[in-house]
């Protein structure tokens, strides 16, 4: 969620002002410091606990405010398609983006600025999650994100991206609270729950959901339209008592209950 630096700001930049403007008297002292929360009149650029873009970001742009930008639309990649998160901003970014205004009422231009980031703001916390997920959800293995087929850092990466994508399936759901039992897995947490050798457990790409309030034939399905690459479900084999949703390379989807 955004915080406001810049008010501290402006007050040094008016004690300043006073300081040197010559008309007042040298024992001016610095104007107040607005009231904790309280946002100064011409702030338009919010300032966030996690990430703050400035200027607009579209068809071309690149670098790493772009990069940000894809792990937060990483959830509105069109039914069946996931999107890069390599700071290239193309066709699919674009759309992403247009997708992600859509669903919250934004003009859906494809062209990211201030109405879209302030948007992604009240979406996130100062770890960079979305609002309605955590890494302690996605990591019931360890606290340190080690021991998988990738380094900790890009499991714990790799998890964000899938939070992300959560939340954009959970938006589109209605907004109504999802259960998350369990992502990441090391080598040895994955063997000892019995895991597939290959599993995207052990890369933070995966999340198993519990039934909640969806279903988890609903989920499964609504997880078709969010950058969801391996789903399965019930009908399953070993998938009737969960939904497991993943991002990574290769389509497989299975939930044969669920007509999937
Ligand atoms: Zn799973």
């Amino acid at each position: 969620m955004r915080s406001r630096p810049i008010g501290l700001l402006l007050s040094t930049l008016a004690g300043a002002v006073l300081a040197f403007g010559g008309t007042t008297a040298a024992s001016a002292s610095p104007a107040p410091a607005p009231a904790p929360g309280s946002v100064p009149s011409g702030d338009v650029g919010a300032a966030d606990g996690c990430y703050t873009w400035s200027g607009t970001l579209q068809e071309g742009s690149s670098g790493e405010a772009v990069r940000q930008l894809q792990i937060r639309v990483a959830g509105y990649p069109g039914t069946g398609n996931q999107i890069a998160i390599d700071g290239a901003f193309g066709p699919a970014t674009k759309a992403a983006v247009s997708r992600f205004q859509s669903a919250y009422g934004l003009a859906a231009d494809g062209i990211a600025g201030p109405a879209t980031f302030n948007k992604i703001y009240q979406l996130q916390d100062d770890d960079c999650t979305p609002v309605n997920f955590t890494y302690a959800e996605l990591n019931r293995c360890n606290s340190d994100w080690s021991g998988g087929k990738v380094s900790a850092a890009t499991a714990r990466a790799n998890a964000l991206v899938t939070m992300w994508k959560l939340q954009a399936m959970r938006h589109a759901m209605g907004d109504r609270p999802m259960t998350v039992n369990g992502g990441f897995r090391s080598v040895s947490c994955n063997s000892a729950v019995g895991g597939a050798a290959n599993s995207r457990h052990m890369y933070g790409h995966a999340a198993d959901l519990g039934a909640g309030s969806q279903g988890f034939c609903a989920l499964a399905q609504a997880a078709r339209n969010h950058g969801f690459t391996e789903i399965l479900g019930p009908g399953y084999p070993g998938h009737n008592d969960h939904t497991h949703v993943a991002g990574g390379s290769g389509r497989f989807w299975s939930a044969p209950s669920c007509g999937i």
